[in-house]
């Protein structure tokens, strides 16, 4: 099935149900009315002479406009390249031209940042130009620039102005296009996270994330009715996919709190719209969780969720079931590589199961555990976690050798993740291969001293990476954000460890910092602390 398809009869099916509600652009629309509007965009890209398969970019945080790119450009057979509202005029440069955009869809601007100055940075010629004529030497696969908002630019294309009511013909045509689509067209690009480095651009298909979606959607039991409220960018696979594509598949709501993650504004979407599921990255639980007016807001309404993109630890998730009422919350774990999820605990799963590990292998998928030489290896031992099968994406965009690295000639992804699996089958995420520390021949995952360290009163989150040494080959170090108003002192920290966990392990640098460098998606991006104590160190 493709996504055209498959919305079409979505929308036929809930057409007078509520599909999309957008809290900070005050909209509402029913199934029925988010067709109409998708189609009449669909046929507003196809008038433009974008043909199937051409890449169209969208550089916005979230609001309606995405959403309706999003179906649109799947139903007019367009590559969707999602791109981070977070980049700058370098990286935007970097990712428009390695996947060659013809178009690009712009938000004017977003809290510090001024889309259009950058943009207009990069393609000087923009306004004197006639709107759909670009040609710009920095960017010279892009031709058109369609600008979200009221306000005129010379040289742009509005986006209200592709939302005019499609005529017959061309309602025809979209129709005809839609049957010669298939479910293996690329349909989507996007970016990992750039949590180890530079960001990799995953090249996936309608039947890759569409099935994603659905799967996600049943791990939780979603039905028509519930009302998802999804602060996660939607320019990552966290809300195109697990959100949106979730919702679309069990005919439920999309709700969107803001256009990026605040915890106030979730507190307040969930109590005032009825939330009854809420989809995160630890951290932002955690700033839900922490916030001063948290009892002001009545959560009673919510009753599952998912958490997702980085380890959760066990306090969290328990907080969670506990003061948020999620108690069919579950844990997701995946990448953009494969759609991305590849495991979820059920909502039924035992509760010490539920908080601390990332639950089984989802449906028709397989999965596998190696050691070093590609061995599996016996249950309950740790290896690289290998997946295969519907959700593994095409490939990294026009990047042969990356693509054959990380996925092999039998198909299966090597993820780079660390993982154990027991007799039941679930599944423990040790730590990325990249962030194992190995001290003096010692291996150490920086998981392990993370959960224990952030078990301490005064502690409200922590980090531990490897650091190089000369002694030992690596070092451990670990930062620190204490609690509002809290005091400790390095050797208050190394007493604690004491006799708690094996000497080796208590950390040997130990900083207290105010907070973590952070990709948008809220994910910490270690390298990066490594780097930082590299400078530091000398
Ligand atoms: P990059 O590949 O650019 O370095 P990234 O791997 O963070 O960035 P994503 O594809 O967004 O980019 O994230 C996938 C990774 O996130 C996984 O490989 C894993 O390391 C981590 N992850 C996802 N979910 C979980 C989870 N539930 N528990 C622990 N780790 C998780
Ligand atoms: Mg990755």
């Amino acid at each position: 099935q493709t996504i055209g398809r498959f919305f079409d009869d979505a929308c036929a099916r809930h057409a007078e149900r509520e599909a999309l509600v957008v809290r900070h652009q005050g909209v509402r629309l029913t199934y029925a009315q988010l067709k109409s509007r998708v189609d009449a965009l669909a046929c507003g890209l196809m008038r433009l002479g974008l043909e199937p398969g051409e890449r169209i970019g969208i550089w916005s945080q979230n609001n309606m406009e995405w959403a309706l790119t999003q179906f649109a450009s799947a139903k007019a057979g367009l590559v969707l390249v999602s791109i981070n509202p977070a980049y700058r005029r370098s990286e935007l440069e970097y990712a428009l031209n390695k996947v060659g955009c013809r178009a690009l869809v712009l938000s004017p601007a977003f809290k510090t940042s001024n889309y259009l100055e950058m943009v207009a940075d990069l393609a000087p010629e923009l306004g004197h130009c006639e709107p759909g004529l670009l040609r710009s030497h920095r960017l010279p696969s892009l031709e058109m620039v369609i600008r979200m908002g009221t306000d005129t630019s010379p040289g742009m294309i509005n986006f209200d102005e592709l939302l005019r009511a499609p005529s017959r013909e061309e309602l025809t045509a979209l129709a005809v296009l839609s049957e010669k689509l298939q479910f293996d067209d690329p349909i989507n690009i996007q970016f990992t996270s750039g949590t180890t480095g530079h960001p990799k651009g995953a090249t996936l298909s309608h039947h890759n994330i569409l099935n994603n979606g659905f799967f996600v959607g049943e791990a939780i039991k979603l039905v028509p009715g519930d009302r998802v409220c999804i602060p996660v960018p939607l320019y990552h696979c966290f809300g195109m996919v697990m959100g949106n594509l979730g919702c679309l598949t069990h005919g439920a709501t999309m709700v969107y709190p803001a256009e990026a993650f605040e915890p106030l504004s979730v507190l307040e979407t969930v109590a005032q719209e009825k939330c009854t599921g809420l989809f995160g990255v630890p951290t932002m639980f955690i700033a839900a969780l922490d916030h001063p007016r948290f009892a002001d807001f009545d959560l009673s309404s919510l009753r599952t969720g998912i958490m997702a993109g980085s380890p959760c630890p066990i306090e969290v998730m328990k907080r969670v079931i506990g003061k948020m009422n999620m108690r069919e919350v579950t844990i997701a774990y995946g990448m953009t590589e494969t759609s991305p999820v590849s495991f979820q605990s059920g909502t039924d799963d035992p509760i010490d199961r539920r908080v601390s590990t990332v639950g089984r292998v989802q449906p028709h998928l397989e999965v596998k555990i190696v050691d070093n030489e590609g061995r599996i290896v016996p249950r309950g031992q740790s290896g690289e976690l290998c997946t295969r099968g519907y959700s593994v994406m095409l490939g990294y965009w026009d990047d042969e050798a990356r693509t054959k690295e990380a996925i092999d000639a039998g198909g299966w992804m090597h993820t780079g993740d660390l993982a154990v699996i027991d007799d039941e089958g679930f599944c423990n995420i040790v730590g990325r291969i990249k962030d194992m520390v190995i001290r003096g021949g010692e291996n150490i995952y920086p998981r392990e001293i993370e959960e224990f360290l952030y078990a301490h009163p005064k502690v409200l989150d922590v980090q531990v990476v490897g650091i190089p040494d000369q002694r030992f080959g690596e070092e451990l170090c670990a930062w620190i954000i204490l609690r509002e108003g809290e005091r400790l002192s390095e050797d208050e920290v190394r007493e604690y460890c004491k006799g708690q966990i094996a000497h080796y392990k208590i950390p040997r640098y130990i900083r207290f910092v105010d907070s973590f460098p952070m990709t948008v998606t809220g994910k910490i991006q270690k390298f990066l602390i490594r780097q930082r104590m590299k400078e530091e160190l000398g």
